[in-house]
């Protein structure tokens, strides 16, 4: 049996794929377990030197994978590109500093072990199942698989039923790149949800999902049945809150990219403003500034495409329905901007809270814009939320301030989205949009195992604090020290 994958913009054939089952996907995952011994052997060094290869050779092929993206992702081939820039700069990341973040680490043993050494090692975990999304096919799979590889696991992928020729390309680039390498060090498998959840029990030690909250839970549940860890990064519902002191100009650029770019369909997108009600008429006025001309297409000045998934145009719809019917305020677009596949830019304004275009994922190119009293009352509203992936603030003179107060993965201040282009910095959710970390030394580790290594160096005959025959005095001396070291 096969699927197809199909151009978001015309619905044209892009590619068709084997739905693969539970028995492929397990052997797939046990071919992925033979080459765990060829690629953990090769070191940090080795694995540096292979990784390496690959990211050249995505980054001289860049305009042949951003045409494919483009063509199955829907999104205009220069945010394509920019895809394909941030994809190879985490492979770099992962690249450059696996060794220095996962090098076995002397710790101290503590006084009561004094005649000990411990070290900390982080080991690979083995195989790592990574299941993706369509909305960004190469960055999204890369920011799981990168940092696995980079820390010796092997990888087996599973990219989402609408973007799998993205997967697959990227896929063949690394044995491309590295002829030498046996079969399974990173491999793809293709299908639907049910392949997803193959590989959830396939006997992989570790999963790594983005995707939705709802399947999130899911493959959770799956991978409980077998005490296989997971990694979660869910939807967003990312809040802006716009201070009195904002630049107001970059604060409305920032947030028509944020909230537009990629028809909408960004995790850590812009979804909700909440601009202090002094400055909100000026924001505004700004914001409506920026949008001015932008539109959905599939020609080369286009500022976004069509939805990639067709189920998406249905949310869509379905929350700015609801938000006609809560008596909201349309700045721009409305109904009529929602077409079959392409949507035009929608900002809607006098909504309530607990209207469904402000509490559920949109995932589209709307946007909500809430007027608050000051600062204290945006920050109520942006934590007030069950998902809290991202948020940003723009203010002069506050930023770290308010910052600091907002429920969030990651946070940005002036700006928006930009930590996601961040080798360095960790990115993953709270609450609802998920749990552990990618990118950066947390995302390293997440696919490590972490084991401690403790050696005696030296007995201390007669003071032996754990022995069967423990000395007499050895307990009343010990206590002796205890109160000393505990100041009593
Ligand atoms: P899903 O969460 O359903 O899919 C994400 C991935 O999980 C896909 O590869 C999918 O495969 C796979 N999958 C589906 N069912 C299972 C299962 N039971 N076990 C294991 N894997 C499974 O997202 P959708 O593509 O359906 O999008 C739905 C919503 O998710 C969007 O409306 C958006 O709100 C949100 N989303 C969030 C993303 C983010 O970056 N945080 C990215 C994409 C979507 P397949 O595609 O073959 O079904």
């Amino acid at each position: 049996m096969t699927f197809d994958s199909l151009n978001p913009a015309d619905g044209s054939l892009v590619a068709s794929f084997p739905v693969m089952g539970e028995a492929e996907v397990r052997g797939v995952v046990g071919t992925a377990r033979q080459a765990t011994a060829w690629w953990r052997g090769l070191g940090f060094d080795g694995r540096a030197e292979r990784l390496a290869a690959w990211r050249r050779d995505i980054w001289r092929r860049v305009d042949e994978i951003a045409e494919l993206i483009h063509r199955e992702n829907g999104k205009p081939v220069e945010d394509a590109v920019l895809e394909v820039v941030l994809t190879v700069e985490h492979l770099h990341w992962a690249e450059k500093n696996a060794a220095k973040v996962l090098r076995a680490q002397k710790v101290n043993p503590g006084p009561l072990f004094a005649n000990y050494s411990a070290r900390v090692n982080y080991d690979p975990l083995g195989v790592v199942g990574v299941i993706g999304p369509w909305n960004y096919p190469l960055y999204s799979p890369n920011s799981a698989v990168a940092f696995a590889l980079a820390v010796g696991n092997t990888v087996v992928l599973k990219p989402s039923e609408f973007t799998p020729a993205v997967s697959q390309w990227y896929v063949d680039a690394f044995a491309a790149a590295n002829p030498d390498a046996p079969e399974g060090v990173l491999s793809l498998v293709t299908g639907l949800g049910e392949t997803g959840a193959a590989l959830c029990n396939a006997g992989v030690d570790k999963i790594g999902f983005t995707g939705s909250t709802r399947t999130g839970k899911r493959v959770m549940a799956q991978c409980a049945e077998t005490l296989t860890p997971v990694v979660l990064e869910c939807g967003g519902k990312d809040p802006v809150i716009v201070a009195g002191d904002a630049d107001l100009r970059a604060a409305a650029r920032a947030v028509a990219w944020g909230a537009f770019a990629n028809s909408g369909q960004t995790c850590v997108g812009v979804e909700r403003v909440y601009v202090v009600d002094a400055v909100a008429d000026e924001f505004t006025a700004l914001l409506l500034e920026q949008l001015d001309g932008v539109r959905s297409g599939q020609d080369a000045t286009a500022n976004y495409g069509p939805m990639t998934m067709p189920a998406q145009v249905d949310v869509v719809r379905r929350h700015v329905a609801d938000a006609v019917e809560r008596g909201a305020t349309f700045l721009k677009g409305g109904p009529d901007s929602i077409g079959e596949r392409f949507i035009e830019p929608i900002v809607m304004t006098d909504l309530p809270e607990d209207a469904l275009a402000v509490r559920e994922e949109t995932f589209g190119p709307t946007l909500t814009l809430c007027r608050v009293d000051g600062v204290d009352e945006g920050i109520k509203f942006a934590n007030d939320h069950d998902y809290a992936l991202s948020a940003s603030v723009f203010s002069r003179s506050h930023g770290d301030e308010i910052a600091d107060q907002l429920r969030a993965g990651q946070v940005s201040i002036n700006a928006v989205i930009a930590f996601a282009g961040m080798g360095a910095v960790p990115m993953g959710g709270v609450g609802a949009s998920g749990f552990g970390r990618v990118h950066g030394a947390d995302g390293l580790r997440e696919f490590a195992q972490t084991r401690g290594v403790v050696r005696q160096k030296f007995g201390l005959p007669g003071f032996e604090l754990i022995a069967i025959k423990r000395a007499r005095h050895v307990l009343p001396v010990m206590r002796k020290v205890l109160s000393v070291r505990h100041g009593l």
